[in-house]
């Protein structure tokens, strides 16, 4: 029996996660779950899978959750980062699912990566923040990275796996990567200005937490996926090809360097990659109906558009930047957090990102405190240019 932490386990990537586990109560057990605040919806999942541990981000949370679970001894309720980790760490944990959203994901997924887990990763946040500090982490804990994000779970799948546990990329040429276009795509940078929150939230083909819709709407999801694939993948952004490809069917390609290119298909479903960074190396059911090829038609494949999106331009730019990423990640989180509570429009989002990552003072962040100083003065920095947007007038 695997035991299971499920952290971010009330948001999209948890729900999943908790759908696929209990499909085989005889392999997997939720042991612990986390998430911030929304005591509703954790007390409900907490009667569906009586984890030994339920852990909220907020003290005053876990107090109200403890309260509703009091006619059972039978979770425990705590909350914090320290005890989080403790959690994570625990010898019995076989493996932890990152579901937990944003730069708030990092600690834990560092925990995870020190204990030698296998790391079921979905939050790339925390990847592309600390990218160098979490990939030596993982290797020195001897821990097992498994990608939970679509593209780089379908890249996982097309490439040889080495006796230590790592992708094979000796014959590698090239990794595509592909995006869906997000619900705008085709539409120019001016009609762009007034979308709302909601239609940016409206995916076409997957239904996930509200951060990732708009990331994909902007497409700073690609580019949040560009650095996720070179850490993941040991690959320069020039080795990393990004193609939309609207029916979000294909999830990503493996060009070798005989010519053949190898594809994973799949329904927009997530809980196909969770399922099988689940089982790895083996292969478990996901409750996922099956690819009808025939009715899925046409694949189509087109070339990102720039302009109408700069935010993965920026990306491109950021990540040859030293910190560049980690700089670009935190500002857009604090720019998608103002256009969702309508503070900015959807436009200024790049235009933050691009100010942003002119004022701040780059450098490489090589420890966990350099990592979160750099990630403060960006959101810092965000904070002062939302105010700035939100009322014109008051810096005279
Ligand atoms: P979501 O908003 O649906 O859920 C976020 C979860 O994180 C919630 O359970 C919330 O309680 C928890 N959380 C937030 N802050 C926390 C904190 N400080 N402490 C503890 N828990 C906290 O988000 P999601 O769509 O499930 O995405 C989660 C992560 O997975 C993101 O990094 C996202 O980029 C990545 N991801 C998601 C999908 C998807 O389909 N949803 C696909 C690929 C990657
Ligand atoms: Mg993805």
């Amino acid at each position: 029996m695997r035991q299971i932490a499920v952290l971010g386990a009330t948001g999209s990537i948890g729900r999943s996660t908790l759908d696929v586990i209990a499909r085989h109560p005889d392999r997997y057990q939720a042991t612990v779950l986390a998430a911030n605040r929304s005591v509703d919806d954790m007390e409900i999942l907490c009667r569906q899978h009586m984890p030994p541990y339920a852990i909220m981000g907020q003290p005053d949370a876990a107090e109200a959750l403890r309260e509703r679970l009091s006619d059972t001894a039978r979770i425990t309720v705590l909350s914090g980062s320290e005890p989080l980790d403790d959690l994570v760490a625990a010898p019995a944990i076989h493996s932890v699912v990152a579901g937990i959203v944003g730069f708030a994901g990092l600690r834990s997924a560092l925990s995870a990566a020190r204990a030698g887990k296998h790391i079921l990763l979905a939050n790339k946040e925390a990847l592309v923040s600390a990218g160098g500090l979490f990939m030596e982490t993982v290797r020195s804990g001897g821990a097992t990275l498994l990608p939970v994000d679509s593209e780089h779970n379908a890249m996982h799948q097309c490439l040889p796996i080495m006796n230590d546990g790592r992708p094979d990329m000796t014959h590698v040429e090239k990794i595509v990567l592909t995006a869906s276009g997000g619900p705008f795509r085709g539409r120019s940078r001016e009609a762009l200005d007034a979308v709302t929150p909601e239609e940016a939230c409206a995916h076409p083909n997957w239904s996930m937490g509200q951060k990732i819709s708009v990331d994909s709407a902007t497409l700073a999801n690609k580019g949040l996926e560009l650095a996720e694939a070179c850490w993941l993948f040991d690959r320069y952004p020039d080795q990393i090809e990004i193609v939309v490809h609207p029916q979000s069917i294909v999830h990503s390609m493996i060009r070798y360097r005989d010519g053949s290119v190898l594809a994973q298909l799949g329904q927009p479903d997530m809980r196909t990659p969770i399922a099988y960074c689940l089982g790895w190396p083996e292969r478990v059911d996901a409750g996922v109906a099956p690819l009808d090829i025939v009715a899925t038609g046409k694949l189509e494949f087109e070339a990102p558009d720039l302009t109408a999106f700069p935010c993965l331009a920026l990306a491109q730019w950021a990540i040859t930047q030293p910190g560049g990423m980690c700089v670009f990640s935190a500002a857009n989180e604090v720019a998608v957090a103002a256009f969702l509570a309508g503070d900015i429009r959807f436009t200024d989002i790049d235009r933050i990102i691009a100010s942003v990552l002119h004022t701040v003072n780059l450098m490489e962040p090589d420890t966990l405190a350099a990592v979160q100083l750099l990630d403060a003065n960006a959101r810092e920095e965000a904070g002062k240019q939302i105010l700035m947007m939100a009322s014109p007038t008051s810096i005279f």
